[in-house]
């Protein structure tokens, strides 16, 4: 068991990449804090784990509220003790060229995307300091790294999540508190569904689209990006600090 007894918080675990990674990482002996703006998505995903042997409780927050991301923490410490593990995972897409965003959508991405890794890092960090050991896990994206059409406000949320990751580090490098970043390719979740449905008239085009801007013959799963991070909330990544770990089948080389 490669993460036994661990208190792990991920946000916005009720759906795909954040769910795969709460399904593995129960399964290798954490205990689980499921995190989402949806009840029944969240709740779920508890039953899921719970079903598999697993332990897990749900707690509703939004990432973008103090007052809920502070209560969330305060009700983990009360039930645990200790977060050893924060996964920063929930996150919005946002689409269009620059000049034709509206500056709604702009400030709504911009704060679930970036104020969503500020205010659980803010809460949870005292205590991991107090203990001298925590990992944090930051989902930013290849995106940060290439440029890809039509993602102009989510491309600045996921390139501010990567530089704000190297920042934490060198803050928290000194409390034995890793902070590393998870930067995906094209993962096929509800996410990505909904923004091809939204954006393209044939599926099946853009599918082959996304195919031809990365290395693999194939689109990647939410497993794939599960696996990556239990290397970085596992003891196996004590070396690995500040890191980008690429997981897009080869994207920025493509
Ligand atoms: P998803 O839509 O399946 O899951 C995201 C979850 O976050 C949802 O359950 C949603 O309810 C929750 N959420 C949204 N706003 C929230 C808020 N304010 N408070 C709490 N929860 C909230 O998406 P996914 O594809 O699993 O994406 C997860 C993360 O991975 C996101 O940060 C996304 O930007 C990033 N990412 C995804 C891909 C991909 O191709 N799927 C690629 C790179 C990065």
């Amino acid at each position: 068991m490669r993460l036994k007894d661990k208190v792990i918080l991920i946000t916005g675990s009720g759906s795909g990449i954040g769910k795969s990674t709460a399904l593995l990482f129960a399964s290798e002996g954490a205990k689980l804090v499921i995190n989402d703006l949806s009840e029944p998505n969240g709740t779920a995903t508890v039953q899921e784990i719970e079903a598999a042997g697993g332990e897990a409780i749900f707690i509703r927050a939004d990432v973008t509220n103090p007052d809920e991301v502070s209560a969330m923490v305060d009700a983990i410490i009360a039930k645990y003790g200790v977060i050893d593990v924060l996964f920063n995972n929930a996150g919005i897409s946002g689409v269009g060229v620059l000049h034709e965003i509206d500056p709604e959508a702009w400030d709504r991405v911009i704060n679930v995307n970036i104020r969503g890794v500020f205010l659980p890092s803010k809460y949870v960090i005292p205590h991991m300091m107090e203990r001298r050991s925590g990992s944090i896990i930051n989902m930013s994206s290849c995106i940060a790294e290439v440029g890809l059409a039509r993602r102009a406000s989510y491309a600045a949320t996921k390139g501010a999540v990567l530089a704000l990751t190297k920042s934490m580090q060198v803050d928290y490098a000194p409390y034995h508190i890793r902070v590393n970043a998870l930067l995906p390719g094209t993962i096929m979740t509800p996410f990505v569904e909904n923004y091809l449905k939204n954006s393209y008239d044939n599926q099946e085009e853009a599918i082959a689209g996304l195919k031809k801007r990365q290395l693999s013959e194939e689109l990647g799963l939410p497993e794939d990006v599960a696996k990556a991070a239990l290397f970085l909330a596992s003891d196996e990544s004590t070396f690995v600090m500040g890191s980008p770990l690429y997981v897009d089948g080869g994207v920025v080389f493509g």
